[in-house]
């Protein structure tokens, strides 16, 4: 029987996805992907480009925080709802945890799943569609993946790689417009590895002071720094621009599928008044909160870990760096930068000694075939003819990939030079080559 009355839908089925979702991007995965990578079957895998410390299985967690878990699934509080800012104890525990940052209390905290659920919230109260937000360059593209997702406009600031990637200050201050919501900095940051200086700090605060935007804090490496190199939050430098810090227990405990983060309220001078506290509360309210057996874990993980846990990680991690710096900095048509925390090192490709490759993906997808070592193209951090290796790996592969990456530079490096590349090949021209390219791919 036919239906007769007036038909309130559609004609036809034409289901889509929303814009959020077609704007969201993820660049790590679609350019990997890109790369049809067929690591050699002859050589045993070496995937530098994982970023997950816990992959290779070499780094665990402290016993204490596996024991805080065990104990609290046990409790039957530890399975019910919790406010969806979290259970007050453990933002007490963060806010204790984060003093170092400058006055923080319980209230000033929000705990998310995870450091990118806190960014995510924090560009969403942060900025509107059409607004602007600046992130750094190279940078760790979550933050423009959330950001161009939620319509806002990403726009980069540059950092220097001569300059253990300090950030440029009149780059970011001309990126500056009346549309800038916020400033990201990332420190130490992935992927470059760079800890910034008290100083260094304090000058981009002032260049965000003089132009009256806040500053969102991507601190998830927060302490995790090399010897000779200091930790700052950089709220603790700022005595007026309003900052939102996102960290998390992610890297430092080596525990990211466990999937907790915070958001913690920097703002002096009651610049954010209340509706950023209120607009992060309610932002918080989209998931019903985090998973409450952590937060019944966070005090003791946050107070009971023992100092020799996070000495043994660094410690382990800053070897590792320094044996691939010193490996690398010995391959022909490389440049590691060495990095001063965090679990990283960018590594500069010289392109124009490599003539057979367009670009770092080619060198990238080719080093991959022939010598299964994967890395992660400059690419994905918006940086061209760069690549970052992660640290954490066993020493001995570590080692061994460094061995194949040189051979492959060494199999591959332009090899007779006649006149005319020799005058591209030795010197500055090198690097005007390889800025050329960088500027054709940015583009
Ligand atoms: C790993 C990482 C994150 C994400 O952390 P989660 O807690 O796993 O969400 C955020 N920012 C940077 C810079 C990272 O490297």
């Amino acid at each position: 029987m036919k239906m007769s009355c007036r038909l309130r839908g559609h004609k036809e089925w034409n289901v889509r996805a929303s814009t959020l979702a077609r704007n969201t991007y993820n660049p790590i995965r679609d350019v990997i992907e890109t790369l049809q990578i067929k690591p050699n079957p002859k050589k045993s895998y070496i995937p530098l480009s994982v970023g997950d410390p816990t992959a290779f299985g070499n780094l665990q967690p402290s016993e204490n925080i596996i024991d805080a878990i065990c104990d609290i699934a046990k409790q039957n509080d530890s399975r019910n709802y919790a406010p969806t800012i979290g259970h007050r104890e453990a933002r007490q525990a963060v806010a204790e945890y984060s003093a170092h940052q400058g006055m923080v209390s319980a209230d000033d905290v929000i705990l998310c799943s995870g450091c990118s659920h806190a960014i995510d919230i924090t560009l969403s109260v942060i900025a509107d569609a059409g607004q602007n937000v600046l992130i750094p360059r190279p940078g760790y593209l979550i933050h423009k993946t959330l950001g161009e997702g939620l319509g806002i406009v990403i726009k980069y600031y540059d950092l220097l790689p001569d300059q253990n990637w300090q950030v440029d200050l009149e780059s970011l201050e001309s990126q500056i417009d009346e549309n800038t919501a916020a400033i990201v900095v990332n420190n130490p940051s992935n992927p470059c590895g760079s800890v910034y200086t008290r100083e260094h700090l304090k000058d981009i605060v002032d260049v965000a002071s003089r132009n009256r935007v806040p500053i969102i804090a991507d601190e998830i490496y927060e302490h995790f720094v090399f010897s000779d190199h200091e930790f700052t939050a950089i709220s603790s430098v700022s005595k007026d621009v309003p900052v939102l810090t996102c960290s998390g227990v992610t890297k430092r405990f080596l525990v990211p599928g466990w999937r907790l983060g915070w958001v913690i309220i920097h703002d002096r001078q009651n610049i954010f008044n209340k509706e950023i506290r209120s607009g992060l509360m309610s932002m918080a309210t989209r998931i019903l909160g985090p998973n409450t057996l952590m937060q019944k874990a966070l005090p003791r993980i946050l107070k009971e870990t023992p100092q020799s846990f996070y000495d043994d990680t660094i410690r382990f991690i800053e070897s590792q760096a320094k044996l691939a710096y010193q490996e690398l900095k010995k391959t022909p048509g490389l440049r590691p930068i060495m990095p001063q925390g965090s679990m990283y090192m960018m590594i500069e490709i010289k392109t124009s000694l490599f003539p057979k490759f367009d670009n770092e993906l080619q060198f990238i997808s080719k080093m991959c075939n022939e010598q299964s070592v994967l890395c992660i193209p400059g690419k994905c951090f918006n940086y061209p003819n760069y690549m970052r290796i992660v640290l954490t790996v066993p020493e001995e592969i570590l080692r061994e990939a460094c061995v194949r990456i040189t051979q492959f530079c060494e199999d591959h490096m332009l090899k007779k030079l006649d006149n005319d590349v020799v005058s591209i090949v030795q010197g500055e021209p090198t690097r005007a080559a390889s800025k050329k390219n960088f500027q054709k791919n940015i583009a």
